[in-house]
């Protein structure tokens, strides 16, 4: 069979796909053979095309995650219609007047950290009777740009959060600050969960995902080393 140069070359990239997945696998492996944890690879496919996706869906991989609404508004309620185990979490700021489609379209929501959009959260699960896995998102490098709680205030947050409004909070998320060794933050991060026993920590990116499971990661976020660059 001959192939057009174009689709050549798409099937290429295919073979990348599932070169670095696999490879991102084996990394998982060997950095959780010694502390004997679970850790969920969630790919992150903002900005990548569905074909892309379709690629790690044959392979059976079902975490992916997005930070966009429209964006995955677009792509994904039909890739859950052909593969219905999809588990798609939101890993993007949240605008309170996106909430109603994050917790229809959304199996996580990874950046709670704030009142209003905690309470909005809670108003539509009661709604739809829809129960994502709830993170809060903490700012634990205390940097002025990034989204999350603030240190200070997480533990106050996760109470009234769990407390008051009821939410079903399993875990805390962060983005350490770029630049800096990132161990004393992911530990940081299982400190205050620790105090709540919450069970789940969404930390590691392409970056520092190793180092992050050792420090206690139940869920991996990585894009770059698996698709490439965005
Ligand atoms: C984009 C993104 C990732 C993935 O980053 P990579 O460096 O491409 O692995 C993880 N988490 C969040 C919150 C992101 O926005």
């Amino acid at each position: 069979m001959i192939f057009g140069r174009y689709e050549a070359l798409g099937h290429m990239e295919d073979d990348i796909i599932i070169a670095n997945y696999r490879h991102i696998l084996e990394r998982i492996e060997k950095s959780i053979e010694l502390i004997n944890q679970k850790v969920a690879l969630i790919a992150v496919s903002k900005g990548q095309s569905v074909e892309k996706i379709e690629v790690l869906l044959r392979k059976g991989h079902r975490h992916f995650a997005e930070n966009r609404i429209q964006e995955a508004l677009e792509k994904w309620p039909k890739l859950k219609i052909k593969y219905p185990d999809i588990v798609l979490h939101f890993i993007g700021a949240l605008q309170t007047n996106k909430v109603k489609e994050a917790v229809r379209l959304f199996e996580a929501i990874h950046t709670i950290d704030r009142r209003n959009l905690a309470e909005k959260i809670a108003k539509e699960i009661t709604n739809q009777e829809r129960y994502p896995l709830l993170f809060i998102q903490v700012n634990i490098g205390e940097e002025l740009q990034k989204s999350g709680v603030s240190i200070v205030e997480a533990d106050s947050f996760i109470e009234y959060s769990i407390n008051d409004l009821k939410l079903p909070i399993q875990g805390l998320m962060c983005i350490p600050p770029i630049g800096k060794s990132p161990e004393k933050y992911f530990k940081l991060l299982k400190e205050i969960a620790g105090r709540h026993e919450l069970p789940c920590l969404s930390m590691g990116m392409s970056n520092d995902f190793e180092v992050a499971i050792s420090a206690g990661a139940t869920h991996v976020r990585i894009g770059t080393e698996i698709f490439g660059e965005r």
